[in-house]
């Protein structure tokens, strides 16, 4: 398969084996976009992926559920990053605010739910890097390394113009070029946006004692504070401060990093030793007034995102996906986008606007210093630890909305396997 292809390059335009027009157009190459077009190659659709490369590396990590792991593995790179991944056994939250109302620890277990593990968190530069050669092996996906400039849709097809010339079409399109998506604002949806005074640090440690799986994320009047797992006494960092504080904290001497990262541990996990580079990342929501229209379906952050709070932003753009290849599969294939289009529309609403209401709203009710709000969180993460029902429908919906495990069914198929087995 692999021995077929070349590269193309920006700069050359389109090689001799590339066509002009596609099955599927999916537009961005970050982590949504990049499974998106191995998603709709696994169909046997042919895929144009227009996908430029990334500004730099990606320090972050993800903690992806169990839905989305089975996804990875039914796209055969799970195995390949598994290795620098660890399981989440454990998520625990705890209160770090100096408040008058604070909220009494809250800790999940997987096995409260009957899983080894909620999931794995993963480092997203190895996962990118996977999914790229995955990419590149595939003879059904045609690489355009250019970004798209234009784009408008008649009743048969969806025409997208490239920065350096080619004009490519495709029956369809997912639209996976993120925040300020060019494809969604050409086919005219409109986003609704908001930002918070936060900007997220992220980091990754080594640390002297050991984290048996366990993710913690401390409640701060900045935001979270969370540390996740990773192989080994390892964990990631996510830590949300002030804009305005960025800069200091990243002029801090390494001894006074690690000590200033201890100290907001509690020194749960004795002394830490930040590695290699800390990245920040700005923090805002939007939401499109709809997620999909004509032949356009809109993926991963192009639809919706919002602060990392309780690993829900991929896992939700993962879920855009498996029911997008499933709505076009469901409606007959790519030549019948339109009314795919119209099932993804009804289908998607109600996870993206409870994920982005509820991450939301905890956000605000963390920043807030007004007490109803702060007996609001207080009095919610009282309820989930006081009463087990509730915990567990928590965690439930949580991992997976339920309606979605048919979905997850239809796409991975037999290639969903409980996690940690
Ligand atoms: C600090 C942090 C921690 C997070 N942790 C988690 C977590 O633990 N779990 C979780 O589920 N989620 C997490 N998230 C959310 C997750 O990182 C995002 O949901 C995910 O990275 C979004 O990927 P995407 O592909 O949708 O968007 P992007 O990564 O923004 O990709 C968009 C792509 O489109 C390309 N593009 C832009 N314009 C064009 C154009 N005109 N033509 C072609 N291409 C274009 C860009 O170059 C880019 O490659 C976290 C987010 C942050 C900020």
């Amino acid at each position: 398969m692999g021995g077929l292809r070349k590269e193309p390059t920006a700069k050359r335009g389109k090689p001799e084996h590339m066509h002009d027009h596609y099955d599927i157009a999916v537009v961005g190459g970050g982590l949504a976009g990049s499974v998106a077009a191995l998603s709709a190659a696994s169909e046997g659709w042919s895929v144009a992926f227009i996908a430029p490369p990334p500004p730099r590396q990606d320090g972050r990590t993800t903690a992806l559920l169990s839905e989305s792991i089975d996804l990875l593995a039914h796209l055969g790179v799970w195995e390949a990053v598994k290795p620098a991944s660890a399981p989440l056994r454990t998520m625990r939250i705890l209160d770090g605010t100096k408040r008058l109302l604070r909220a009494p620890p809250v800790s999940f277990h997987s096995s409260e739910i009957d899983l080894d593990a909620f999931g794995y968190n993963i480092p997203n530069q190895p996962l990118f890097d996977v999914l790229q050669a995955e990419i590149s092996q595939s003879a059904r996906i045609d690489r355009f390394g250019s970004p798209l400039v234009d784009a408008d849709q008649t009743a048969e097809r969806v025409n997208l113009r490239l920065a350096d010339g080619p004009q490519v079409t495709a029956l369809a399109a997912l639209a996976a070029d993120g925040r300020g998506s060019k494809l969604r604002d050409a086919i005219g949806i409109t986003i609704k946006t908001w930002s918070y005074p936060q900007s997220a640090l992220v980091m990754n440690f080594s640390h002297r004692l050991g984290h048996a799986g366990t993710s913690t994320e401390f409640h701060t009047e900045q935001g979270p504070f969370t540390q996740v797992p990773l192989p080994g006494n390892r964990s990631s960092l996510i830590w949300s401060v002030k804009p305005e504080d960025v800069d200091a904290i990243l002029a801090l001497s390494r001894e006074a990093l690690n000590a200033a990262v201890e100290t907001r541990m509690h020194s749960i996990l004795g002394a830490v030793e930040v590695e290699g580079a800390v990245q920040a990342w700005p923090l805002s929501s939007l939401i499109a007034e709809s997620f999909g229209r004509g032949r356009t379906l809109l993926v991963g952050e192009t639809g919706h995102a919002f602060p990392p709070i309780g690993a829900q932003g991929l896992n939700l753009g993962l879920r855009d996906i498996m029911q997008a290849i499933g709505s076009i599969r469901d409606a007959g294939g790519p030549q019948q986008a339109p009314e795919a289009v119209r099932d993804f529309n009804r289908q998607r609403r109600l996870d993206v606007t409870t994920r982005t209401a509820g991450v939301d709203l905890l956000n605000r009710a963390l920043l807030s210093s007004s007490l109803p709000m702060q007996a609001l969180r207080a009095g919610g993460l009282a309820a989930l630890s006081a009463v087990p029902p509730l915990k567990l429908l928590a965690m439930r919906e949580g991992m997976t909305p339920g309606w979605r495990k048919i979905v997850n069914r239809q796409v991975c198929g037999s290639a969903g396997k409980q996690i940690g087995r």
